[in-house]
């Protein structure tokens, strides 16, 4: 489905370059963010299960941490590329301002298919990525968390390495830990309802029901199904979502007219979320191939997969009904569909800004873990909507205020206040 000239950080640099223009921000800060502050690329060597040794290659990325330490999850993924990891970095440096968190932007990644790995070798590869990069992360430096493909397993087996290398409990060295082991109640729910608490207020804004609308999701990970499950105690109605096939390498869509029973096809996944096909079907669901999510007839869009997803060419799909795209996703709309969506008059909740629920989170776990006092779910949550909350009427009253694109105003906010702390720190 991705366009193969596609590259992320070319994007996301592109995206900063037309800000920093708006902002007309000086040429020192401007060619200081629009690159990482420090890069690391790494081997990991891993006795697989065979007996035979193999080599997979690591990354960090650390884009900016003049706000705090910086913050960014781990992906494992085949087609990991290192400029996507940058690209990834700075979204978090963006991410973590707009939603005022004193936190900076990293990003990590393994090339690899958690898929064709036993949980042993994926163990090795945690425990390899924390040795050769330990000198340069820490709670006070650099937290990573999970993201594509990585969960509270991996991160506990990080968290072990590091304490073991440390020789002390060290519990804020990573975040997305289990609960129990240092981790925070309401922390998986916690990026896809972001994205439902934004979503709700873009409701309010345009004067709709949540439980007059329909949508079509994309994706059936972490970040998808807790969005599609407050969506729908919200009264809203998902129709369509789309899942990954491991086995064709293709992507297909579940649609079900009157509304997709989140419980039922998470009964019938394979041990990665995978949605079976066959059984699928026999429960009633159409199944589709391809980009068929994006072409429903419904209000709300919510990419909650990978980037470039929606792009030149299949924003050209989505039905005139479309009147909001909430991006679960990082990066998932490219430069190019923008302009389709503006000319189209589509509200756009950015990632950085719907998706910034994950790292507010993270970010409540360090403060629990600090304290070694951890709240109740109901507390997290709360506060998690309101810090979303605040954040998505900033940028909607930046957006009216300067009559900008959500995103637009969203970058406006994000990079003033990297661009203040840079210079603050006199950086820049
Ligand atoms: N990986 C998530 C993201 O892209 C969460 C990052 C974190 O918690 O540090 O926002």
């Amino acid at each position: 489905m991705a366009e193969k000239s596609f590259n992320a950080f070319e994007m996301a640099q592109a995206q900063f370059d037309q800000i920093a223009d708006l902002l007309d921000l000086e040429n020192g800060t401007r060619k200081f963010l629009r690159t990482p502050m420090r890069e690391f690329s790494f081997t990991i060597p891993v006795h697989m299960d065979n007996g035979e040794v193999e080599v997979f290659q690591g990354f960090r990325i650390q884009h900016n941490d003049s706000r705090g330490p910086s913050k960014g999850g781990i992906r494992f993924h085949p087609q990991e590329t290192i400029d996507t990891v940058r690209a990834l970095s700075m979204w978090m440096s963006w991410k973590c301002a707009v939603v005022e968190i004193p936190l900076g932007g990293s990003k990590g990644g393994v090339i690899c298919d958690p898929h064709n790995l036993s949980a042993r070798e994926q163990e090795q590869i945690c425990r390899g990525w924390v040795r050769a990069m330990v000198r340069n992360v820490g709670p006070a430096a650099d937290v990573p968390a999970p993201d594509v493909m990585t969960n509270a397993q991996h991160m506990l087996w990080m968290l072990d390495e590091y304490e073991s290398i440390q020789g002390s409990k060290n519990p804020g060295f990573i975040t997305g830990k289990p609960v129990g082991m240092g981790g925070s109640l309401g922390r998986t729910e916690a990026t896809g309802y972001g994205v439902i608490f934004t979503l709700r207020e873009a409701l309010k804004e345009l004067g709709l029901r949540p439980d007059n609308t329909l949508a079509s999701v994309q994706g059936f990970g972490n970040v998808a199904i807790y969005a599609i499950q407050l969506y729908t105690q919200m009264g809203g109605k998902v129709i369509c979502v789309s899942c990954w096939d491991q086995k064709e390498q293709v992507s297909y869509a579940y649609r079900k007219a009157d509304g997709i029973d989140l419980d039922e096809l998470k009964g019938i996944t394979d041990r990665f979320g995978g949605i079976d096909k066959t059984k699928a079907a026999s429960l009633g669901y159409d199944v589709l191939p391809g980009d068929e999510w994006i072409e429903q007839d419904v209000d709300v869009l919510i990419p909650a997969a990978l980037e470039n997803q929606v792009n030149g060419e299949t924003i050209k799909k989505a039905s005139n009904r479309v009147k909001i795209i909430a991006e679960g996703a990082n990066g998932p709309t490219t430069p190019e569909a923008d302009e389709i969506i503006k000319d189209r008059g589509i509200f756009v909740i950015p990632d950085f800004l719907a998706n910034a629920g994950g790292v507010t989170c993270s970010y409540f776990e360090q403060v629990q873990s600090n304290m070694n006092y951890f709240w109740e779910k109901d507390e997290v949550l709360g506060k998690l909507d309101i810090k979303m909350t605040a954040a998505f009427q900033a940028v909607l009253e930046m957006s009216k205020k300067k009559k900008l694109y959500m995103r637009d105003a969203a970058y406006v906010i994000a990079i003033n206040r990297v661009a203040q702390a840079s210079k603050d720190r006199g950086w820049v």
